[in-house]
């Protein structure tokens, strides 16, 4: 039996006539548009023979049981950027859903395994800067005492915002209960980057999702006055910034997914008229190999020092924010790469860049892999996000073939 494709690219133009204005998609999280598409994504499912609720942290699962409790879950976010995309997050949400409806139907209402859908809440994090917030709580990796006091940019608190939809920050942790019997998670996403589109290949089965290490890193020089110190004399904190922010695309280029940007640098006191005495730059490095994270964060440090000492400054590090490398299972990578192999001939292997809730799933131990599809111009929290419809219907009917596959391996286990 297969899987209504073109039914569900017609839902996501219908949530996106919904939740979207001329500037596009609003469904920022724990807002009313956002509620507006969950209760929309609901009547959707009002025919099925599932159970509905929602858990300690907002999360939405639909269960359609099985013969067996061991389940299969299948999601991703309805939620999204201002201003942001048709696609992102909810392709995932209604991919699933013409999956679960596929399975109901095939099985009479009784497929041989649990099959649940979920819709994590603010994965985001646009609001309060809190990304990967539901997925957080139901993997134990939540952060309350930190998140407990964000606020919104009008100084909502994210703790009343929760509230406001029935949900208690201090008891988050209990979407925990959601972990069991879950044998394996799948979810399909835009890729959100040009990788596919310049191959050529609309799907690709994802490896994992990239470690980060993040850095401030301060280099301290002498102003001085811009006419009457010699270059010889000079102290220059700015220079060593530069020679960093060039040396860190060699340290990159010597792995193939590595990526390493220096995405800020504030000169002080930033006057034409001196030199800089103190240069306040930020490093962010990515891979999903952890040794070749941490030979990269190494590497700048050490080249960071070097240039210091050529330009008679000092630099200092600090951490701003880490994250490790978290590679999905590979026996789901190898199904999700078969699926996308019969379904679109030719597949391709990669890891994700951003950060997505099968992260927080596969650090919770559960079985996980993502399968992307190409986004057009690699473009996505914007308006003009976009996947061509041959490549969405491709996407639907891969994910359903691994769907398929992994109730298969969950069987056999
Ligand atoms: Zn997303």
């Amino acid at each position: 039996m297969p899987v209504d494709a073109q039914a569900a690219i017609d839902l996501l133009k219908e949530l996106r006539a919904l939740t979207a204005d001329e500037h596009g998609a609003q469904r920022l999280a724990w807002s009313p548009t956002w509620l507006k598409a969950r209760a929309w994504f609901q009547s959707k499912l009002s025919e099925l023979p599932i159970e509905h609720h929602l858990d300690a942290a907002g999360n939405s699962w639909t269960t359609l049981e099985g013969e067996s409790q061991k389940a299969l879950i299948l999601g991703s976010h309805l939620d999204s950027v201002p201003n942001g995309g048709w696609l992102d997050g909810c392709l995932g949400v209604i991919a699933a859903y013409a999956v679960l409806r596929r399975i109901a139907e095939e099985y009479s209402g009784k497929p041989p395994v649990t099959v649940r859908l979920v819709d994590w809440a603010d994965e985001e994090g646009a609001r309060f800067g809190r990304s990967l917030f539901g997925s957080s709580a139901f993997a134990g990796t939540h952060t309350i005492e930190q998140d407990r006091a964000r606020t919104d940019a009008s100084g909502a608190t994210l703790e009343a915002a929760l509230a406001a939809c029935g949900v208690s920050i201090d008891a988050i942790g209990n979407a925990g209960v959601e972990r069991k019997n879950a044998a394996a998670y799948l979810e399909l996403h835009i890729e959100q980057g040009p990788v596919l589109e310049s191959m050529g290949l609309p799907l690709a089965a994802v490896l994992g999702t990239k470690g980060v290490e993040r850095h401030a890193i301060t280099f301290l020089g002498q102003e001085a006055h811009s006419g009457s110190t010699p270059m010889a004399a000079r102290h220059d904190a700015l220079a060593a910034a530069a020679k960093l922010a060039l040396e860190i695309r060699p340290i990159a280029m010597r792995h193939p997914h590595a990526v390493c940007t220096v995405g800020s640098v504030k000169t002080f006191p930033g006057i034409v008229t001196a030199v800089v005495g103190r240069c306040e730059a930020t490093l962010d490095q990515r891979d999903l190999d952890a040794d070749v994270l941490a030979t990269m964060y190494r590497e700048a440090q050490e080249k960071s020092r070097q240039f210091a000492e050529e330009e008679g400054c000092t630099v200092e590090w600090s951490r701003i924010w880490n994250i490790a490398p978290e590679p999905f299972h590979p026996e789901l990578i190898t199904q999700c790469e078969e699926a996308i192999v019969e379904t679109a001939g030719r597949s391709h292997r990669m890891p994700s860049g951003p950060l997505h809730d099968a992260a927080e799933v596969s650090r919770a131990g559960i079985p996980t892999v993502m399968m992307f599809v190409q986004s057009l111009h690699g473009i996505s929290h914007n308006k003009i996000e976009d996947t061509s419809e041959d490549h969405l219907r491709l996407a639907i009917a891969a994910f359903d073939k691994l769907a398929s596959k992994t109730i298969e391996w969950m069987r056999a286990l």
